[in-house]
C-alpha cells in the first residue's frame, strides 16, 4: 500500500509522468482556460464571451446558464428572459451526457482551492478531520432554494463562494478572498474534502442533474487491481468506487455509477495497473474478475 507521500509514484514509473498526470492537466487546461475566455473581454478588450457562470453568451450566439442560479431566481420570483431559458437547457442537456459533477472538475475554479488543500495534506500527512454526512451539501442546496422562496432574492448567491470567486477573479476580488480563504483552510484543517465533498449545494444540485449521465468512468481492468488504495486516496468522492472496484463477486458491474463521481479522471492517473478509464454508463457486464487480496481497509473507507 501507498503511503500518502508517494501516491501515484507507482503511476509515473509505470506510465511516464506525463501519463501518470494526463487528466489532471486537461482538467486545469479546461478550467483556465474558460476562465481565460472570461477575462479576455475585461482585460484585454476580446469580448469572445461576456458575463459570468451565472450566465454568458459566446461570440454575442450561444447562450449558456446556470440551472440552479435560474431556480434560485425563479423561485424568487423573476421571470427569465427566452435567452436564459435556451442557456439553461444547453448546460442541462451537455451535463446529462457528460457527467453533472464535470462542472466540479472541469469547469469550477474553487476546485483549484480544494484540490491544492487535498494535495496539502496529503503532502504534509495532515489527518485531522471532522467527519460529516455527505448528506449535508443537500440540506443546504434544499435550505438556499427555501431562502430564495422566502426573500424573494437569489441571497445565497451574495455568499456563495463558487460565485464569489468566479466573479471575483473577472470583477475584482473583494471580499471573495476571505470566503475562498475560508474554504481552503476549511479543508485543509477541519475536514478532509469537507467543502465540495459534503456542503456545497451547486455540486450537489450538478449531481442530480447527472444522476443518468451517459459517460462514466469504469473499472474495467478491475482484475489488475493489486490494492495499493491509491485511487481511495486521490479520490474526492471515494465512497464512489467501492462498488465498481471489488463488487465483481456480487455480480455488480465495473461502471462508477454514482453521480458523486466528478469524472475527474484521478483514479485513471495514479492507477499503475491501468484498471480505470472513461466509457459509457450501460456498457457495465459484471464479470466474475474479483480481484485478489481484496483488504479490509477497502472497505472501511468513509
Ligand atoms: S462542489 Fe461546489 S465548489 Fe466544489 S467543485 Fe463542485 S461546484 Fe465547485
Ligand atoms: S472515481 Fe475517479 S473520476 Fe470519479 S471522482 Fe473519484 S477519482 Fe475522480
Amino acid at each position: 500500500m501507498s503511503t500518502d507521500r508517494n501516491i501515484g509514484v507507482d503511476a509515473v514509473l509505470a506510465k511516464g509522468w506525463l501519463g501518470a498526470h494526463k487528466w489532471l492537466l486537461l482538467r486545469r487546461t479546461s478550467q483556465l482556460g474558460i476562465l481565460a475566455l472570461f477575462l479576455l473581454g475585461p482585460f484585454a478588450g476580446i469580448w469572445i464571451v461576456k458575463g459570468n457562470l451565472a450566465y454568458s453568451l459566446t461570440l454575442d450566439i450561444l447562450p449558456l446558464a446556470d440551472p440552479y442560479v435560474l431556480l434560485q431566481s425563479l423561485l424568487a420570483g423573476h421571470i427569465p428572459e427566452r435567452l436564459a431559458l435556451i442557456g439553461v437547457a444547453i448546460v442541462i442537456g451537455f451535463y446529462v451526457l457528460v457527467g453533472g459533477r464535470s462542472y466540479c472538475s472541469w469547469v469550477c475554479p474553487v476546485n483549484m482551492v480544494t484540490d491544492s488543500a487535498a494535495w496539502l495534506r496529503r503532502r504534509f500527512g495532515i489527518k485531522s478531520g471532522a467527519r460529516f454526512s455527505r448528506r449535508t451539501r443537500y440540506w443546504i442546496l434544499a435550505m438556499t432554494l427555501i431562502l430564495a422562496g422566502t426573500t424573494g432574492t437569489i441571497a445565497w448567491e451574495m455568499l456563495n463562494p463558487v460565485s464569489m470567486l468566479h466573479r471575483g477573479l473577472i470583477f475584482g476580488l473583494g471580499t471573495a478572498w476571505a470566503i475562498i480563504l475560508t474554504v481552503f483552510l476549511f479543508d485543509l484543517f477541519v475536514s478532509p474534502d469537507g467543502w465540495c465533498g459534503h456542503l456545497c449545494p451547486v455540486g450537489a444540485f450538478y449531481s442530480l442533474i447527472g444522476k443518468a449521465s451517459l459517460l462514466r468512468v469504469n473499472a474495467a481492468q478491475r482484475a489488475a487491481c493489486n490494492d495499493c488504495m491509491d485511487c481511495f486516496v486521490v479520490c474526492p468522492e471515494p465512497q464512489v468506487i467501492k462498488p465498481a472496484l471489488k463488487g465483481a463477486s456480487k455480480g455488480l458491474g465495473p461502471v462508477i455509477n454514482s453521480a458523486h463521481c466528478t469524472n475527474c479522471g484521478r483514479c485513471i492517473d495514479v492507477c499503475s495497473k491501468e484498471v480505470f478509464g472513461f466509457g459509457l454508463r450501460f456498457i457495465n457486464k459484471a464479470d466474475n474478475n474479483a480481484p485478489q487480496g481484496e483488504t479490509a481497509a477497502l472497505g472501511n473507507r468513509p
